[in-house]
């Protein structure tokens, strides 16, 4: 018998195959709201100004392609290290943060993870109901146990806050709490700066381990407004986590760019740990790829790259918003005898609409897809698909 001759089949990622079901439809006008992508208003995923000009610098001064450290470009990991701490910051100049280039926000996560298990082997994860589907599997994969706490109020399409407080009085110290920085995956309801302020406490209190997973920084209120919470954690002091990714704010999602940043109680404590992040670098991958690290350094690093780049996904973060306004405006005159007024208050690119998988369904027949969860993503609407999508929700309530 051959030796894999008994694997199972693993189940299909339930996104992608919404995305493949998609492909295959051959209905000219379909729309595909399953995605976690941002699309412009001419439904393209956009190549941002400062990225192209970014690119056409580096070609004009082409370089050998050598091995980045272990821990990516050094100029890279001080960029990023300034937008999610603030230049300038305490943090930085104690040199009690260490910043690594990391394969996306998913690497950023995975490397995360691997530290973690070594050094706090007797965690728990504890993951947000519901939350981005791949945080559980992860943490799994790196020998955890992963659980859930209480977060998504499906009455009120907000948080349970009580529930949730609840839930982080409950756990143990030292148990590894997983919290989304902003433009929460899948459902958009955010904590408010006064939550996050009892959230910190509770953290504070409870001996916790925070890992915070910005994956979306700029897409809320803005680029400052949205790392703001780092901060936050920071001044209370203790260990934090957190994992960044330029997937969808520099729209370079397949050059798997992110990084992980620590911060320690010393800059002693800092080093030993950066010498511990790069030994879980080197068993993974040995180190990043060179071309996004420099495409994201120069931007984040040029006066006038950087102005364009904040501007555009300003323009990214306003189109979004429109999306919402017009959803909710186009929804209460076609379907008024339900309210979608949450849509407007929800942040980032997705929405958890409260459609049923019945509804998602029929959507289906109708050449639209959503996630059965009734997630869709606001940031695949545009002013051209955007009455499609309203009349076919409308017809399927
Ligand atoms: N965290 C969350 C909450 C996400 O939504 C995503 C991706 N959509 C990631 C992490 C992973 O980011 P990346 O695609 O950069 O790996």
């Amino acid at each position: 018998a051959s030796l894999f001759g008994a694997i199972d089949m693993a189940p299909r990622d339930p996104i992608l195959g919404i995305t493949e079901a998609f492909n295959a439809d051959t209905n000219p006008a379909k729309i595909n709201l399953g995605v976690g992508v941002y699309y412009d208003d001419g439904g393209k995923v956009p190549l941002l100004q400062c990225v192209q000009k970014a690119e056409a610098k580096l070609i004009e001064q082409l370089s050998p392609r050598t091995y980045l450290p272990i821990e990516g470009l050094a100029a890279y990991d001080k960029a990023v290290q300034e937008l999610v701490f603030g230049a300038g910051s305490a943090v930085i100049q104690e040199k009690r943060a260490v910043t690594v280039q990391a394969l996306g926000g998913t690497g950023a996560l995975k490397i995360g993870a691997d530290f973690l298990k070594r050094f706090s082997p007797n965690s728990e994860v504890f993951i947000s109901d519901p939350s981005w589907e791949n945080h559980r599997a992860l943490f799994e994969s790196a020998g955890f146990i992963v659980n859930n706490y209480t977060y998504y109020d499906a009455q009120t399409h907000g948080v349970n806050f009580e529930g949730m407080l609840d839930s982080l009085r409950k756990m143990d110290a030292g148990s590894i709490v997983l919290l989304h920085a902003c433009c929460h995956n899948p459902t958009g309801a955010d904590l408010t700066q006064e939550q996050w302020g009892q959230v910190i406490e509770a953290v504070k209190q409870g001996g916790l381990i925070p890992f915070l997973d910005m994956a979306y920084q700029g897409f809320g209120a803005g680029i400052a407004e949205d790392g703001a919470v780092v901060g936050r954690f920071v001044d209370a002091g203790g260990p934090l986590l957190v994992s960044n990714s330029f997937s969808k704010s520099f729209s370079l999602y397949g050059e798997r760019v992110g990084a992980l940043s620590v911060v320690a109680s010393s800059a002693d404590e800092a080093a030993r740990l950066l010498s511990q992040l790069k030994r879980v670098v080197r068993t993974n991958y040995s180190s990043p790829p060179t071309h996004s690290g420099k495409v994201v350094a120069m931007v984040l690093s040029t006066p006038e790259l950087r102005q364009l780049w904040e501007d555009e996904l300003a323009g990214m973060r306003v189109r979004i918003k429109q999306m919402r306004e017009a959803l909710v405006e186009k929804l209460a005159q076609k379907a008024p005898g339900r309210d979608f007024a949450f849509v407007r208050e929800q942040v980032g690119m997705f929405s958890y609409s409260g459609l049923t998988k019945e509804q998602v369904g029929k959507l289906r027949e109708e050449s639209i897809y959503a996630v059965d969860t009734g997630r869709i993503c606001v940031a695949a609407l545009n002013s051209k698909n955007i009455d499609l999508v309203v009349d076919a929700i409308a017809k399927v309530l």
